[in-house]
């Protein structure tokens, strides 16, 4: 994709939205029709993975800050000049060929420069970068074609249970996102045969045109900037060698993951064109949460758990059995302890890097909703004796 595609795509008409539309309405807009026209769900239908194509083409420039501001910028750019033709190159080049309409050479470099905030000079999809994009590689190798951009980044997520997060794990995880089709390895021929190098470019992706005294270079029609004719398309991908195939992927989810957490899986994104590289995959990792341990706020590789324990356990000391992850420990309990305390179990928390988290244990007494009248008697006699003890002489003494 290059910044001409991007002044003949109306990537917020295609997601049907406004073009101030938020980042959320973006996001909104594509997750639902992503969904209504995913290839599972309208197997066999071309049009519907066409428009499934575009459409994530379309998130995958708005999703992005960077890209959607250039966009916008080299839209409103070239915004109502006759410079282009629909869909056909550059019929005047730059000139004032399009009925007085078009803008000449000098133009375009005022507009750039004096034109909206951020388009001129160094600054970020500036100048340079609009013109580095329609006319020339930005520094890329010589591999690269001049339609070289990379591909997409693409979001999914995956869900896993507490004791994974904690320990890591693998997990299969099914992706409906473009990616490098499979059958053709993305070359966008059929197996067996080649791309040939486009004869009218020798491959180079740009043929020369002189324009009164300038002289341009603009992407070749003939092979549309890629340097390659393809003559035996892929029946998978149509030659693009895009597949919105339902793929399956291996995530390496490290130990220790919190929940909302992303894992990166470089290249796994859309694919590059043009011989650039491919996108990331972002995966986001939800956590289902445990019957009884949970991560502690302060350090996430702590793990924490609630102990019930009664009251003589607290007052007058004990040893209490507890789980952890993996077994179980004996907790001693000083004489005296106040319900609420947290001890800490060294070593028993999330072991990652060679570090080890611990085990927060807080006890909690546990008041027994009945009690029979042995019991009962023999709670009375004890508040009796001990009558002298007030928790709340402090507190009124103060007021
Ligand atoms: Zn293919
Ligand atoms: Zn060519």
């Amino acid at each position: 994709m290059t910044q001409r595609d991007w002044i003949e795509k109306d990537f917020y008409r295609e997601l049907g939205v406004a073009s101030d539309a938020s980042a959320d309405e973006v996001k909104k807009a594509y997750r639902k029709l992503a969904r209504e026209l995913h290839p599972d769900a309208n197997p066999g239908d071309a049009k519907a993975e066409a428009r499934f194509k575009a459409v994530s083409e379309a998130y995958g420039v708005l999703s992005d800050e960077k890209k959607r501001r250039e966009y916008d910028e080299t839209r409103a750019l070239f915004a109502g000049g006759g410079g282009f033709g629909p869909g056909g190159g550059f019929p005047g080049g730059f000139g004032s060929g399009a009925g007085g309409q078009g803008f000449d050479l000098n133009d375009l470099f005022a507009r750039a420069g004096a034109g909206t905030p951020g388009a001129g000079g160094a600054a970020p999809g500036g100048l340079g970068d609009i013109l580095g994009g329609l006319f020339g590689n930005r520094g890329a190798g010589p591999t690269t074609s001049p339609r070289a951009q990379r591909g997409a980044d693409v979001e999914s997520e995956l869900r896993i249970d507490f004791v994974d997060a904690v320990r890591g794990a693998e997990v299969q995880l099914r992706l409906a996102a473009p990616g490098r089709c499979e059958r053709c390895g993305g070359t966008g021929a059929r197996p067996g045969s080649t791309p040939r190098t486009c004869p009218t470019c020798s491959g180079v992706g740009l043929v020369s045109r002189s324009q009164g005294a300038f002289a341009f270079s603009e992407p070749c029609r003939d092979c549309r900037g890629t340097g390659r004719i393809i003559d035996d398309p892929c029946s998978e991908c149509g030659g693009d060698g895009v597949s919105t195939r339902t793929r399956t992927l291996t995530v390496r989810v490290p130990a220790g993951v919190q929940n909302g957490q992303q894992v990166r899986l470089k290249g796994q994104g859309e694919p590059g064109r043009g011989g650039a590289p491919a996108g990331d995959l972002y995966v986001k990792v939800n956590v289902t949460p445990h019957r009884l341990f949970g991560r502690s706020e302060r350090n996430p590789d702590d793990l924490t758990l609630t102990v019930p324990v009664t009251y003589p356990e607290l007052v007058l000391g004990s040893t209490v059995t507890v789980p952890t992850l993996d077994s179980t420990v004996s907790l001693k309990i000083p004489a005296g302890t106040a319900s609420g305390r947290t001890f800490r179990v060294r070593g028993r928390g999330v072991q990652r890097r060679g570090k080890s988290g611990d085990l927060l244990v807080t006890v909690e007494v546990a008041v027994p909703s009945r009690l029979d009248e042995p019991a009962t008697e023999a709670l009375q006699s004890y508040a009796e004796a001990t009558k002298e003890y007030d928790p709340r002489a402090d507190l009124l003494g103060g007021a």
